[in-house]
């Protein structure tokens, strides 16, 4: 990977210190005040003096810019394409429920992951995203929240790319949105399709965030096929690495299932599921599939969506079924492909910087 560019939000406050060495101290906690607190473009703090505000501005450019914005579900759902500085393209998606406000970001650019029925790992992988460039996606998108008179409440990295495979960065992003952008623990999840190492590390971690498993097969066999990642990480070695999580962590996992037409739906399959989440006491969440270019098979009806929940539950399992957010505008789970011109979003030409 070549170097990657520094942004806003991959600056430490001592770094900081030291480009405005030579002011007085608190000058320091007001620009971090401006980037973290309020989240706002350096021009807009009225409390610093305009020539440190140039120098920050000149010295912390912002890491995206917007390719291209859709709204959905009557506003209550906003994607957003942008343009990271070496031209490497990524997706947000900011939804309001009535209960929470929740941004979905991504931990890459593509990704190496490869599973056939999402649109990012149909795409393959480009490269890693940064601390800033993971933090700033969080940051406006807070900001838009407040514009709508919401206060964003949760994060999860459910965007695109496998938060597991850019462990480091991923969890230096989740510091700062815990220590930085105040949000807790407790609200941020981070989702990943099984690599265990990270599971292990997640485990020692010092922040009790939630963990979600895309697992979507509990046998071996179709695993390998539909998640390739399955072949170096099996389901035992998983199921292992969750154990010791729980054990270590006492919280709850949560397993993720899209729910596939005849891939993932039958009795059977629920049966294994059952299987396989009964020790762990996992959570089950489904989504029925959603639709990507390079992959035939539709999604499960809605009623037997519906069937497949009531068998888990009959099973002693505890399952919800995820309302699907944005399909309309390729924001759904898996349809995130960093892609121009879809229906019902407002292309920007020349993309903008802030
Ligand atoms: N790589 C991580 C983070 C991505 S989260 C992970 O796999 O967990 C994105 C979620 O959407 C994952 O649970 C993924 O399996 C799921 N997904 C992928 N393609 C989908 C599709 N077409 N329909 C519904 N869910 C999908």
């Amino acid at each position: 990977m070549s170097a990657l560019v520094r942004s806003r939000y991959d600056w430490t406050r001592e770094e900081l210190a030291e480009l405005l060495d030579g002011q007085p101290r608190y000058r320091v906690d007001q620009v971090w005040e401006g980037l973290y607190e309020h989240g706002t473009e350096p021009e807009t703090w009225s409390n610093v003096p305009k020539a440190v505000r140039a120098r920050v501005a000149e010295h912390l450019q912002p890491a995206l810019a917007t390719a291209a914005e859709s709204v959905s579900d009557d506003g209550e759902t906003v994607k957003w394409l942008w343009t990271l500085a070496d031209g490497h393209q990524v997706e947000t998606v900011l939804m309001h429920y009535p209960d929470r406000t929740t941004v979905c970001v991504s931990s890459q650019a593509g990704c190496a992951m490869a599973c056939s029925f999402c649109a990012t790992g149909q795409a393959g992988f480009d490269r890693h995203l940064t601390t800033g460039e993971i933090v700033e996606q969080v940051v406006l998108a807070r900001r838009r929240s407040a514009e709508a008179g919401k206060r964003l409440s949760n994060v999860v990295f459910m965007g695109m790319g496998e938060p597991f495979a850019n462990y480091d960065r991923t969890w230096e992003a989740v510091h700062r949105i815990h220590d930085d952008l105040g949000l807790g623990a407790r609200h941020l999840t981070v989702s990943t399709v099984g690599v265990v190492p990270g599971i292990r590390r997640l485990a020692q971690a010092d922040l009790p965030v939630n963990l979600a498993v895309s697992l979507h097969l509990a046998n071996d066999a179709e695993r390998d096929v539909l998640v390739p990642i399955n072949k170096r990480y099996p389901l035992d070695v998983l199921a292992e690495a969750c154990a010791d999580y729980i054990d270590a962590t006492h919280r709850r996992l949560s397993f993720e299932w899209a729910l596939i037409d005849g891939v993932n739906d039958t009795e059977r399959h629920a049966r294994e599921l059952a299987d396989y989440a009964r020790p762990l006491r996992a959570h089950v969440n489904l989504i029925p599939l959603n639709p990507t270019p390079g992959y035939a098979v539709r999604g499960t009806p809605p009623d037997r969506v519906r069937a497949f929940a009531d068998r888990l539950d009959d099973l002693g399992i505890n399952a919800t079924i995820r309302r699907t957010r944005g399909t309309d505008i390729d924001a759904a789970c898996g349809q995130l492909r960093a892609s121009h011109g879809e229906p019902g979003s407002t292309p920007v030409a020349t993309p903008t910087r802030r």
